[in-house]
């Protein structure tokens, strides 16, 4: 079985799509992607890529293009909102590589975009602007993956997707350069600013020249789920008021900032049907507190064109949905409790649970980069998997 000269529509030109039309090509697909935007990468945000989706974009042959753009942080940190301390701190850098193989990248998502969408187009994809597909019944390919993303449309059509509820929280996104910053306030790091009820993500990108920033807050009140939605700062501002002095510093120097609603999406019980596989945020939208949708996305990309290279239509289909299916799941479960650490309210719960951490991180540091190695050190692309 093969998938050799087989015609494969992915429909969304994202993390997911994009990789999944390059492993489906270079093992000989003759693949076209059908992309909405006009123009690929457009969303100013950050991503990271832990060492597992590193592990997808050396085996598409984009480890020395993608290295090229990313920032590896020195450590990812855990600090209290209120007083700046460090709660705990996970070497990455060169211990990311001595534990799991690879390293810890961030990226601005338009640069690992842009290395996707070369590697595709050198490995003969058709990618194709401005071509929104209103149904499934419109595209006639033996195979169609479809890439499109959190509010898929053919999650709706085929798979009867239920609707998503809010969850309470919303994420304020945006990027500051950090000639807006005082010297020394940027460092290598991921840093968590944990505080009651909302916490702040913050990572340099692109040589450290800007600085992405991921702020949560839960709330009562409903914002929608997608890219394109602004909000001014003085609104951010106000949520995080406060807040202490680190984080007052970097969202003083805000001057543009989007809203992102995060909802709860029901979990699907498939992810295909006949010729037809979701992959990405289409299957398994989670929220952003373990940085792993786009990695998974890339894992799902890998393991799809392997099996179905290996077993056709529809049986590969149904082994990737097997294989990927539990992981993700359980990624998606992973990322949900994050929010409950980060936010838990003053009081003994935190006190607890922050001095616990601190006890970890100080004194058996490799123990707290252990409770990851079934996330980073997971590698989909191993021979016989
Ligand atoms: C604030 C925030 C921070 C995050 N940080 C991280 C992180 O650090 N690390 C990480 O791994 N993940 C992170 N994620 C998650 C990550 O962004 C997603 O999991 C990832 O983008 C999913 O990729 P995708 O290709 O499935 O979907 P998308 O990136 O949404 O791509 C879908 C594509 O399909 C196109 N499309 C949709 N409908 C149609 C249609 N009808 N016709 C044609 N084209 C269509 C869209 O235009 C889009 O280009 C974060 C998410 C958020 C909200």
């Amino acid at each position: 079985m093969s998938i050799k000269n087989t015609d494969v529509t992915v429909l969304g030109g994202g993390i997911a799509g994009l990789a999944a039309a390059t492993a489906l090509a270079h093992r000989g697909a003759v693949v076209t992607v059908l992309e909405q935007a006009t123009e690929l990468g457009e969303v100013g945000a950050g991503l990271q890529i832990g060492p597992n989706g590193v592990a997808v974009l050396e085996a598409l042959g984009l480890k020395d293009q993608a290295a090229a753009v990313a920032n590896v942080p020195d450590a990812v940190e855990l600090r209290d909102m209120a007083t700046g301390r460090e709660v705990a701190r996970l070497p990455m850098g060169q211990a990311a590589v001595q534990r799991w193989g690879r390293p810890y990248w961030q990226f601005h998502r338009a640069d690992l975009l842009a290395v996707l969408a070369d590697g595709a187009r050198a490995a003969g994809v058709d990618i194709r602007l401005g071509q929104k597909v209103n149904s499934i019944n419109d595209i006639s390919a033996s195979v169609v993956i479809a890439a499109d993303g959190v509010r898929s449309a053919v999650r709706a059509e085929v798979f009867n997707g239920q609707p998503a509820s809010f969850t309470g929280q919303v994420a304020w996104r945006g990027i500051i350069p950090v000639e807006k910053l005082p010297a020394g306030a940027v460092k290598n790091t991921a840093t968590v600013y944990m505080g009651p009820g909302r916490h702040l993500v913050t990572y340099p990108m692109r040589g450290g020249s800007v600085i992405n920033f991921v702020a949560v807050e839960e709330r009562d009140s409903w914002a929608d789920e997608g890219w394109n939605i602004t909000d001014t700062p003085e609104n951010l501002r106000r949520a995080f008021a406060g807040a202490g002095r680190d984080v007052q510093t970097i969202l003083n120097a805000v001057e543009e900032t989007f809203l992102w609603g995060l909802f709860n999406h029901p979990y699907l019980p498939h992810w295909t049907k006949g010729n037809v596989a979701l992959v990405g945020d289409a299957c398994h939208p989670m929220l952003p507190y373990l940085a792993q949708g786009a990695v998974m996305a890339l894992e799902d990309a890998w393991v799809l064109a392997r099996e179905l290279d290996r077993s056709g239509v529809p049986e590969g289909l149904l082994a990737y949905e097997r294989i990927c299916k539990p992981r993700a799941t359980k990624v998606q479960k992973a990322a949900a409790s994050n929010a409950t650490a980060y936010h838990l309210p003053i009081g003994p719960s935190r006190l607890v649970a922050h001095t616990g951490l601190k006890a970890i991180s100080r004194l058996a540091p490799s123990a707290l980069l252990g409770r990851f190695d079934w996330l980073y050190g997971d590698d989909v692309t191993k021979p016989n998997q």
